[in-house]
């Protein structure tokens, strides 16, 4: 229906208006409620080291220089992800032989400095630690 002809009857006007009422807003309440995301969003990477063989394949197939792998022990490996050159592309997830790297939904990583930016996976478990400013 043409905008003119909405308007030049009233009773169709309160008929949209009632309905809408009782519709399910079209907006969301983000920031206070959490942000829904699409499936296969890519968001902050998860490192499972664990599962590492230290194969490097995700660093040499990271086409942003973000991700670094150490080998800290016996076929053990520690991951230092740099959220601030990452493009979110999820290569380094593709390349993993042993799914050691996944994308999560995570999105919300601003931070004040850059150094925050820069996780340091070790291996006692898969949640990241933030390496200290220096
Ligand atoms: S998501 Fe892309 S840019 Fe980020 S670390 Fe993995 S390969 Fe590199
Ligand atoms: S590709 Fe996977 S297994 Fe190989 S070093 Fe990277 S995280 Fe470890």
């Amino acid at each position: 229906m043409s905008k003119k002809k909405f308007w030049a009857h009233p009773g169709m006007m309160i008929d949209f208006v009632l309905k809408s009422l009782f519709k399910k807003p079209a907006t969301v309440n983000y920031p206070f409620e959490p942000m829904p995301m699409p499936p296969h969003f890519r968001g902050k990477l998860k490192f499972w080291p664990e599962k590492c063989i230290g194969c490097l394949l995700c660093v040499k197939d990271c086409p942003a220089k973000a991700i670094k792998i150490t080998k800290v022990g016996d076929k053990k490996f520690e991951a230092e992800i740099d959220l601030g050159k990452c493009i979110y592309c999820a290569q380094c997830v593709d390349s993993c032989p042993k799914k050691a790297l996944e994308i999560t939904p995570e999105f919300e990583l601003a931070q004040i400095s850059r150094n925050k930016l820069r996780l340091t996976y070790d291996e006692s478990g898969s949640h990241p630690t933030e390496k200290k400013p220096g």
